[in-house]
């Protein structure tokens, strides 16, 4: 990490973080949902309240006991999460976007649990809407973070999502072959717009997002404070 990025502080800046999965219920008790363990999320808004910025950390259902000194706000959907997400961003001076929300829901969600009726072919999807690419709209002055996970033409598809939801800084992981989804490290690209990526070797979570505070501080200082 540059020495000019290792003490800039947070101090008072409000940020926001999505984390973990959302589900997607189509009835009490089956949902749609991955396997996010929101650590990489958690390990993010740690990092940041220890910069000394005001946290509020919107996350999915994950088995991690909420960090102290953060402002959590719990959620299930996409559509509770963007809700939520959405209030905070309008205070919010910076957004980082780690949830794995999920793309579809349920056309409809059943009020009680689904009988077996031997008709089985009944479940059709909705898209649940995109939260990042929805509040980047309205960016203003706000560091936008997001994070790619692919199978596939990694940093190619990264970049797209850089240039369509006006981020600031996109993580790229490949989760092929069951990487990064739910582990405790992960082997990330950084990628900031006109920048060649920057690939990092694999390592905790802790350390990752330690790694790219690093640089949220450094964007919102050059930024100044404000979010509109
Ligand atoms: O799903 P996708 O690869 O497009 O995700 C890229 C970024 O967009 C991530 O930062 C993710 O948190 C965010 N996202 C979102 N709402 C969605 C899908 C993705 O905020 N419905």
């Amino acid at each position: 990490m540059p020495a000019k990025e290792r003490f800039l502080s947070l101090s008072g800046r409000k940020i926001l973080i999505s984390a973990g999965p959302t589900r997607e219920h189509l009835d009490p008790v089956r949902f749609i949902s991955n396997p996010s363990s929101g650590r990489m999320g958690y390990a993010l808004a740690r990092s940041c309240r220890d910069r000394g910025a005001l946290v509020t950390l919107v996350s999915g259902p994950v088995e991690l006991a909420p960090p102290r000194g953060i402002h959590m706000v719990p959620v299930i959907s996409a559509r509770e999460m963007l809700a939520a997400c959405r209030k905070a961003f309008s205070e919010a001076d910076v957004f980082i976007a780690c949830a794995a929300v999920s793309d579809f829901r349920p056309a409809r969600t059943a009020r009680q649990k689904r009988k077996k009726d031997g008709n089985e072919e009944w479940l059709l999807l909705k898209p649940n809407p995109d939260i990042l690419f929805t509040l980047s709209r309205n960016k203003g002055k706000r560091v936008l973070v997001g994070f790619a996970a692919e199978t596939q033409d990694l940093v190619r598809n990264a970049q797209a999502k850089l240039a369509r939801k006006r981020l600031d800084m996109i993580v790229a992981n490949s989760v092929s072959g069951g990487r990064g989804f739910g582990a405790k490290s992960n082997q990330a690209q950084l990628l900031l717009p006109g920048r060649p990526p920057e690939e990092l070797p694999l390592m905790s979570k802790e350390k990752l997002a330690a790694i790219i505070v690093a640089k949220v501080a450094r964007l919102s200082a050059e930024r100044g404070r404000g979010g509109i």
